[in-house]
């Protein structure tokens, strides 16, 4: 069924009786050439452009739970290209401009807001930081815009600009960023990948891949064992579990990172912004709360919920940025379980098993990938050589020393960097 506002015009005329469910709900079947192992962002977009891209549609998508229910429906929602490394800001350029075709691709609406990114910085030092990467961006064909402090002042003038610790000094405006509904992401690229073919199980636990004279023939799994030909493992916060099931050891740490969102408030926070000094982070959803994050809780763990410490921190930065958010309640706090890398930078490459393919290692920064990661992962599995602006993503980095440490370095011992 396709998305339309005369559809939706006829279905309030006919009692909404018409809708169908967006997506199937097979039985996995025994045999498929492509199985992906994890039904988040990365792992539904990497099904869609296999079927969209390269034709592939005798494919499985595994999801030990439902889907959407990860770190893809977790996130604090914030979509930018705005890296300075080669190797990254290509790919993230790319992914923005999927992100800007996506609701015409998929026809299904994931509130894509490019509302703009602002970076502030508090110091000479990292105003020549911020300039230099503004200068990356806009080498890379992107959009930066450098503000002093009275330019910051016009576009956000409730921020505390005297503050005596962190004075705002500028900021650098990255005006095609913003935000984007997080589940309905996951849902319009599920929807795409069922109605080109592809099955997506759900409540399918990979337990166990199966390995022959050193190729993949297929998984055991809760719901039965399924053979194929290749499979890819995108399972964010599992990557090191998941990989293990074929002996491999990743160079992945999972740690928490929790978020918050207030009670709803009138319009208030038309941007991001983001604290240069206190690693907050703060959006305005649509329905109104203010939706904001810090940094990780420091320990690695693979339990979905926070921890006081790390939520006070969170709060104690916002205050200082931003007084005026004291009064708002948070209703809601959650966590997601990170796969952090040693240098910041994602894995989307071959492993030495023969057929298997790994995806993972997108630290906190993923959701705003999910489009470009699936489409380079999705050439990497079907032509067996890597998409270019991801070529730079190899496993092997990090034995050869070429890693790709970009801005912070967000690795597993994230505060050491
Ligand atoms: C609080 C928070 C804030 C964030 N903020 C941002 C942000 O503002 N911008 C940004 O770009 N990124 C952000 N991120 C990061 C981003 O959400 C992740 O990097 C990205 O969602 C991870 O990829 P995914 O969507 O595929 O992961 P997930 O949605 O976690 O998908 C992985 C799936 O694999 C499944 N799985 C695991 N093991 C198995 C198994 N054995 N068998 C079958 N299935 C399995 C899981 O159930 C899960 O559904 C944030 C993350 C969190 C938690």
């Amino acid at each position: 069924m396709g998305y339309s506002g005369l559809r939706i015009i006829k279905e309030a005329l006919t009692s909404q009786r018409g809708w169908k469910p967006v997506w199937r709900d097979p039985e996995p079947k025994p045999d498929y050439d492509i199985l992906i192992i994890g039904g988040g962002g990365h792992g539904l977009a990497t099904a869609f452009y296999l079927a969209k891209e390269h034709g592939l549609t005798n494919v499985a998508v595994l999801e030990k739970g439902y889907l959407g229910g990860g770190n893809v429906g977790r996130n604090t929602t914030i979509v930018r290209a705005n890296y300075g490394l080669p190797g990254n800001s290509e790919f993230y350029s790319h992914s923005l401009k999927l992100w800007e075709g996506m609701e015409r691709e998929l026809n299904f609406n994931v509130m894509h807001s490019q509302r703009g990114v602002i970076n502030l910085f508090h110091s000479d030092g990292q105003r020549d930081a911020a300039a230099r990467r503004g200068n990356a961006m806009v080498n890379q064909g992107d959009d930066a815009i450098l503000l002093d402090r009275e330019g910051v002042r016009a576009i956000l003038p409730y921020l505390d600009f005297d503050n005596l610790r962190f004075p705002i000094y500028g900021g650098l405006y990255h005006p095609r960023g913003g935000t984007a509904r997080h589940d309905a992401v996951a849902w319009g690229y599920a929807r795409g990948a069922d109605r080109r073919g592809v099955d997506l199980i759900q409540n399918c636990e990979v337990t166990g891949i199966d390995i022959d004279n050193g190729r993949v023939t297929g998984v055991q799994t809760t719901r039965g064992a399924i053979r194929a030909k290749k499979i890819g493992i995108v399972v964010a916060g599992r990557s090191s579990q998941v990989a293990a099931l074929a002996g491999l050891r990743l160079p992945i740490e999972s740690h928490v990172l929790q978020a918050f969102v207030t009670e709803g408030l009138k319009p208030c926070l038309d941007h991001v912004v983001t604290f240069g000094m206190g690693h907050f982070y703060i959006s305005q959803s649509d329905k109104g709360g203010l939706v904001f994050g810090g940094d990780l809780d420091f320990y690695p763990s693979y339990a979905a919920r926070g921890n006081p410490p790390a939520a006070e921190h969170v709060m104690e930065a916002g205050l200082a940025l931003m007084p005026m958010i004291g009064r708002a309640k948070v209703l809601r706090s959650w966590g997601g379980i990170m796969d952090m890398s040693p240098d910041g930078s994602p894995i989307i490459d071959r492993t030495p098993v023969e057929g298997l393919y790994l995806n993972c290692g997108w630290c906190y920064g993923g959701f705003k990938a999910v489009p470009g990661s699936g489409f380079s992962f999705a050439h990497l599995i079907a032509t067996d050589r890597p998409h270019a602006p991801a070529a730079r993503y190899r496993l092997d980095r990090f034995a050869t020393g070429a890693g790709l440490m970009d801005e912070e370095g967000t690795g597993s011992q994230h505060n050491l960097h």
